[in-house]
């Protein structure tokens, strides 16, 4: 860690944020301070936006082979540093190194399925229907755009949207979040190593984000805002974006329904609960909120749930066999306490875990809740922790109407062995991705994104890089 920048990168340079303003980085596991970083505020974000704006043309014009092998570098550089950015990620988030080690690949990920779709952009030629003109149509990159990232998922949030950007010829501003600035800015010297030029991604690490962003959306130079973070948060850059007109994706967050009917295979349900839930803490958008169970099979699935949750290790991400580390800081654990107390007082049953641990770091015991009453505040708020909510009910129509009563619309998973019953609720749930009889639905190679107050776009997958391009029409007379 003691090579890993802790300055800005603004136009190919590292410097100081210019009040000379630094914030620390605190590790999960100790609360100790890991280091200090540099806290950029409006006059570095307008140098980025400046250096942004500076670099876009000859960015665009930068052929698609020449940005597909800068990502392609960038992709082998973070394969054989792996290990290296999982300890980085472990220090400043705190997931244990395993699951780092798996972020570090599917982030890798991101840049080498966008190699491959920077040279397959395409465009369209066709006669209009009178017969008196032709169109031409071809894509161009939006422009400079604003990215912003949350702490749960540190590289791959960023990767996910840098590799797009680069791969359509935009040139960006990062602003990652200010408890894991670390991982964004050990990538910004990725992608100066793998050759990407200077003013093409500049990283503002900042504890000021309304300060920094603000004015870039509303100055009119920003093109295009990718924001992942909280729906409130994402409202709130949606109204400052209007303003300027400024092109919008949104990742925000969920309230995954995880659905066990009577006639799934509860092996294959209870591993899948295991990731849905437990993927990274329970700190994910995609983590399963609400246990919808079919009354019949409901004891037998909590049983085996709590038993596999309870034989979890918790403990700092960096240690041998853990596979819980802590929650990201005080203020995510006491959400978890509160959420899970208020369950309590409404009725729920405590299977496993609940209780917060003595002693330094943000621990929280993987937990699982049965006879969770539907009025707990847990039902419609992101748990973000590892605590599983158990619900039963007794019919498809009702267990559907359940699920789709949320603003939220992310993803859901189904656990049934009947075809027609798993495409007739897959089809019926109101979001953006079903994982059926999975427990995991995250893949670059497949659009990532929801519905209702979960988002607006996707990320990945053939449609990612569309995000980042604009289609220009051609009239051309036919003479
Ligand atoms: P958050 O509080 O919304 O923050 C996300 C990012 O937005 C951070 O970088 C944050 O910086 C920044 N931010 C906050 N206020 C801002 C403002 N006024 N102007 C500009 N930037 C601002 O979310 P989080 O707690 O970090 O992340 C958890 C949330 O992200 C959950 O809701 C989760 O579901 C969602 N998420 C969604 C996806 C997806 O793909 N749908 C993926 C991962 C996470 P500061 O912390 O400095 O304010």
């Amino acid at each position: 860690m003691s090579d890993t920048p802790t300055q800005l990168f603004i136009g190919g340079a590292w410097v100081d944020a210019a009040d000379g303003a630094t914030m620390p980085v605190d590790d999960p596991a100790t609360g100790e301070i890991l280091c200090h970083v540099a806290d950029a505020g409006a006059k570095d974000a307008k140098l980025a936006e400046e250096a942004a704006v500076q670099a876009q043309e000859g960015w665009a014009r930068t052929a698609p082979r020449v940005r597909s092998e800068i990502l392609r570098r960038a992709y082998e550089i973070i394969v054989e540093r792996t290990d290296e950015l999982a300890h980085l990620m472990t220090a400043e988030m705190g997931k244990p190194l395993v699951e780092a080690r798996g972020e570090g690949a599917y982030a890798a990920e991101f840049f080498r399925w966008f190699s491959e779709e920077a040279v397959r952009i395409d465009g369209g030629f066709g006669t209009l229907p009178d017969g008196r003109n032709r169109m031409l149509l071809s894509r161009r990159p939006v422009g400079p755009c604003l990215l912003i990232t949350p702490w749960n998922f540190p590289l791959a949030m960023g990767t996910r949207k840098i590799g797009p950007a680069v791969a359509a010829g935009c040139t960006m501003v990062l602003k990652p979040a200010p408890q894991t600035p670390l991982s964004s800015l050990a990538l910004a010297a990725i992608l100066k190593e793998a050759g990407l030029p200077d003013g093409v991604l500049n990283v503002v690490t900042t504890s000021r984000a309304g300060e920094v962003c603000e004015p870039l959306l509303r100055g009119g130079r920003i093109r295009k805002l990718s924001f992942t973070g909280s729906t409130a948060v994402g409202q709130l850059l949606l109204a400052q974006s209007a303003e300027a007109v400024v092109r919008t994706s949104m990742e925000l967050g969920g309230n995954a329904p995880f659905i066990v009917f009577e006639d799934a295979d509860l092996d294959k349900a209870v591993d899948g609960a295991m990731i849905a839930k437990m993927r990274n803490m329970g700190e994910a958008c995609t983590a399963a909120n609400r246990f919808f169970v079919h009354r019949s099979v409901a004891e037998e699935f909590g049983r085996r749930l709590a038993e596999r949750m309870g034989a979890l290790v918790v403990g700092p991400g960096t240690r041998d066999g853990v596979d819980v580390g802590p929650l990201i800081d005080r203020t995510g654990r006491g959400k978890v306490e509160v959420l899970v107390a208020d369950a309590v007082e409404r009725g729920a049953r405590v299977l496993v875990g609940g209780r917060t641990p003595e002693g330094p770091g943000c621990f929280y015991p993987p937990t699982v809740l049965t006879d969770v009453s539907p009025e707990s505040r847990l039902m419609d708020t992101e748990i973000f922790g590892p605590v599983a909510a158990i619900l039963t009910f007794d019919d498809e129509d009702e267990v559907i109407r359940r699920a789709n009563d949320t603003p939220w619309g992310l993803v859901g998973y189904v656990f049934t062995q009947g075809l027609d019953r798993a495409l007739r609720v897959s089809e019926r749930l109101e979001v953006g991705m079903v994982g059926l009889n999975t427990g995991l639905v995250s893949n670059p190679a497949a659009p990532f994104g929801g519905v209702k107050q979960s988002g607006l776009g996707r990320e990945g997958g053939r449609v990612g890089i569309d995000e980042f391009l604009e289609y220009q029409y051609l009239a051309v007379p036919v003479r």
